[in-house]
């Protein structure tokens, strides 16, 4: 009983929304992204306001324990943690009638933030919203890697209303992606998580009402900040269930499995990779946990930006690191697609990347910590 170290309400959660994601399972199959979506979102997981960030993090995990596809998990913690929690504060009237149905998945929202030359570099962003003499908004540019861009009906738009480098130079837009002038790129051939479309948006002078801005003219690094904040506290929550279905594969394989006349299990390099990757899960679920409980308790999100930082970090390479040790006990399975032993080492490796990438997250720790380092 390695893993039961989390209150009882945290392990009960988890063991029911396993439950709810293999009876999901027969029904996901053959269905399209939004299809899929549409049904996970009947778990309640999307319900923002329902339940404690400690309880939404541990139905993440039970579905990523049912089985369903980890890259589906991804995107709906992404949408939750990512967005719809920490842009609560900033949503005026007009916004919250937009994105009534995200709480039933009938909506999907899309956080828009990297462009070709300003992936890690937010302040270098070229995408502009112009004000307009009657107040309005004119909005040109484009943003490239959205996760679910092909898909969804909104878009968070971070862009640029000042001209300098300030944090107050820019602002985030509430976009209806049916407006004129917002076109969408064919989906890219994404090869980690390639079950979620990833896509290119164009605005080319799409006209925004001065409603859209989420918290005014000058507010977008604030919610930046808050979005990613959150994102990197949490969105790891996804990778728990994979995680622990490897570790458990790789464990009844290490049984099944015979070398040399003696169970493969008997060897104790094979024990010490299994307990690194016990380790691994281990800590990742501590870490998680402990910082949605500090969520709940109502640490602010300027008090947690470090903190996030190295949870991103540490969950995301024990991620990487556990589904290397699991493709390597595997053997040559690992790398069959049907052999129901594959081992997806992409998707891990791309966690290194979204959500602020790790090199970056490190100097940002390390300027924290109080080495007078910039980016
Ligand atoms: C699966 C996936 C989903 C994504 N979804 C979204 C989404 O929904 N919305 C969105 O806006 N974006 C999304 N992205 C894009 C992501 O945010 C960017 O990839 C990320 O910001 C990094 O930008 P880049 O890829 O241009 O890397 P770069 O900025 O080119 O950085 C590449 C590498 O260069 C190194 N590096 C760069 N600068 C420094 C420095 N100053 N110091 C040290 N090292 C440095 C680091 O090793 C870094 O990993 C997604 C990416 C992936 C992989």
């Amino acid at each position: 009983m390695l893993f039961v170290n989390e209150d009882k309400t945290v392990e009960q959660t988890v063991q029911e929304s396993c439950l709810q994601g293999q009876a999901l399972r027969p029904e996901l199959e053959g269905k399209t992204f939004r299809e899929q979506w549409l049904l996970a979102a009947r778990t309640g997981l999307l319900r923002a306001s329902d339940g404690t960030v400690t309880n939404k993090l541990a139905m993440v995990e039970g579905l990523g324990l049912s089985g369903i596809s980890p890259a589906l998990c991804y995107a709906l913690a992404s949408q939750l943690f990512g967005m719809q929690l920490p842009m609560q504060a900033w949503l005026n009237a007009e916004q919250r009638r937009q994105l009534a149905g995200l709480e039933d998945g009938e909506t999907v929202l899309c956080h828009a933030l990297t462009e070709a030359h300003g992936g890690s570099d937010p302040m270098s962003m070229e995408t502009v919203a112009q004000r307009q003499a009657d107040g309005s908004y004119r909005l040109t540019g484009e943003k490239r890697f959205i996760t679910a861009a092909p898909v969804a009906d909104h878009a968070l738009v971070f862009v640029r209303t000042g001209k300098g480098r300030s944090p107050f130079d820019l602002s985030v837009a509430l976009v209806d992606l049916s407006a004129p002038g917002v076109e969408r790129g064919a989906p890219l051939d994404k090869t980690a998580l390639p079950c979620v479309p990833m896509g290119v948006l164009s605005f080319d002078g799409v006209r925004l009402e001065e409603h859209s801005l989420l918290g005014g003219e000058g507010a977008g690094f604030s919610v930046m900040t808050a979005t990613t904040t959150w994102e990197r506290a949490l969105l790891m929550g996804y990778a728990l269930g994979p995680m622990r279905r490897m570790l458990d594969q790789t464990v009844a394989w290490s049984r099944e499995r015979t070398h040399f006349g003696r169970s493969m299990s008997a060897s104790h390099l094979v024990a010490g990779h299994v307990a690194d990757m016990s380790l691994y899960l281990y800590r990742s679920r501590k870490l998680l946990y402990g910082i949605a409980r500090r969520i709940d308790a109502g640490v602010t999100v300027r008090q947690l930006s470090g903190e996030a930082a190295m949870v991103k970090i540490s969950v995301s390479e024990d991620f990487t690191r556990l589904s290397q040790l699991a493709a390597q006990l595997g053997g040559v399975r690992s790398y069959i697609g049907d052999s129901g032993r594959a081992i997806d080492l992409i998707s891990p490796l791309a966690s290194m990347t979204y959500a602020g990438v790790n090199d970056l997250l490190r100097i940002s720790v390390a300027r924290q910590a109080g080495l007078p380092v910039e980016n």
